[in-house]
């Protein structure tokens, strides 16, 4: 038998091979990171569009309107939002919001401490500085640290991070930030189809960002789509995205005399996105709510089943939340750093992606505040405490509900086995303790 390697011994590599008491122990084979192909429907369309060589937004024929355009209003019409906006990334919405509502060089922007490198990427890039705000263990925004971070920055922006999915109490946050008279521009990468109270989530902001990049809602490889009812805030957006003189065809966007004012001091930024990606996105989100039951479902699966193991811990999902379950986060609050390694070595080593926001270095799409230098250092002690036991897993909507419950077998052998590991170090060393004349 392959021993077990105590708490002391630090990372393995991989886990065991073969392990003779145990037997050949079951393997998922599945990508975590292959999404579904892209609809029938929306590669004819595309299809179609090649074969008029019209793929730029403001190429169009006479009486045609623009596939841009109609994703626009479409997203627009599903949000209720007043205007929308498709643009070239998520990360390129979030700056030029930003810079729409006037953050400029040295201006403070509060944000979560847990969220996505693009997010501070984008303040640095209108050349703001980011105050980081403290997380609580269902992984949203502590209000407490906001208002006590409002206050002491000065700042007047908060850039709300839905990270990984996770809503805070909207109606709560909406009143802080009416009283602390800070403009609201949220982050809806992972929250494309969810709501708080049955509101979408992006309409609680002044704008609401989104991603259609691969691993979000809908999938165009890059993209994003920006919401407003804000006027002059959509106009300046529309300049920024790169409409040159040509923003009186944002049908989807407010009426020409908006830009009056803003057309020559707002500079072109070029980010527009195109006829194709456009194309592909519009069946995508016609089937947005379908695919989020779907995703539902498999998270279901999969919580229902962690949730069983005193071990690992879930955030809460309150009841006015409506996710999609497109990823799930759990915590391990009984193990330590190694044996969250030796976990994720061996979970990975059955065919189980998990990705883990403890590790010094960052791996891959993870990582954490310390690792972003070009933002002033700042401390957060209770979102490092949550991060170094949080456990992040993707669910593409190619896995089946059977798919869910060998990856939550898996996962639930793993942790048992660290902690048996780690329960087996402790008595060890207690031993040894006791054997050590004092
Ligand atoms: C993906 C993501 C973004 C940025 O989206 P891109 O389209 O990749 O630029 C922003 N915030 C979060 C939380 C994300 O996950």
């Amino acid at each position: 038998m392959t021993p077990i390697p105590s708490i002391d011994q630090g990372p393995r590599p991989a886990a065991p091979a073969d392990d003779g008491e145990r037997g050949a122990p079951e393997r998922f084979d599945g990508s975590f990171t292959q999404q579904e192909p892209i609809p029938e429907d929306a590669i004819a369309r595309a299809v179609d569009l090649m074969r008029t060589g019209r793929l730029h937004r403001y190429n169009t024929g006479p009486d045609e309107t623009s596939e841009a355009v109609l994703l626009e209003q479409e997203f627009a019409a599903a949000t209720g939002a007043r205007y929308a906006l498709a643009v070239t990334s998520g990360g390129h919405a979030l700056s030029i919001a930003l810079r729409a509502v006037g953050v400029g060089h040295g201006d403070r922007v509060l944000t979560n401490g847990f969220t996505l490198a693009p997010v501070p990427g984008a303040i640095a890039s209108v050349g703001g500085e980011p105050v980081l705000v403290e997380i609580t263990d269902d992984l949203v925004i502590d209000l407490g640290d906001l208002a006590a971070k409002a206050r002491a920055s000065g700042a007047r922006v908060l850039m709300l991070s839905h990270m990984r999915g996770h809503l805070a109490d909207m109606h709560a946050l909406t009143a802080l930030c009416r009283d602390l008279d800070l403009t609201l521009i949220e982050d809806c990468a992972h929250t494309m189809g969810a709501a708080w109270g049955g509101t979408p989530s992006g309409r609680f902001g002044q704008i609401g960002c989104f991603s259609t990049q691969t691993y979000k809602h809908i999938n165009s490889g890059e993209g994003g789509l920006i919401i407003t009812d804000d006027a002059e805030a959509m106009a300046r957006m529309t300049v920024l995205s790169g409409s040159y003189m040509l923003y009186a065809r944002h049908e989807a966007g407010p009426p020409p005399e908006t830009f009056d004012g803003i057309r020559l001091e707002t500079p072109n930024c070029s980010g527009r996105m195109d006829n194709l990606r456009a194309a592909i996105l519009r069946p995508q989100l016609a089937r947005l709510d379908a695919q989020r039951d779907r995703w539902n479902a498999l998270y279901g699966r999969v919580a229902g089943a962690l949730g069983s193991c005193p071990e690992i811990v879930l955030p809460n999902r309150p009841r006015a939340e409506t996710y999609v379950g497109s990823s799930i986060q759990f915590r391990l609050p009984a193990l330590a750093a190694p044996a969250i390694e030796r976990m994720i070595a061996r979970c990975s080593a059955r065919g189980v992606d998990l990705k883990w926001f403890g590790p010094a270095d960052p791996v891959a799409f993870t990582s954490r505040h310390v690792s972003w230098t070009f933002v002033p250092p700042q401390s957060l002690p209770a979102t490092d405490a949550i991060l170094a036991q949080l456990i992040d897993m993707r669910l593409p909507l190619t896995f089946s509900v059977d798919d869910c419950n060998q990856i939550a077998r898996i996962i639930i052998d793993e942790v048992r086995r660290a902690s048996g590991d780690t329960e087996t170090a402790l008595t060890e060393k207690m031993k040894q303790a006791e054997g050590v004349p004092a």
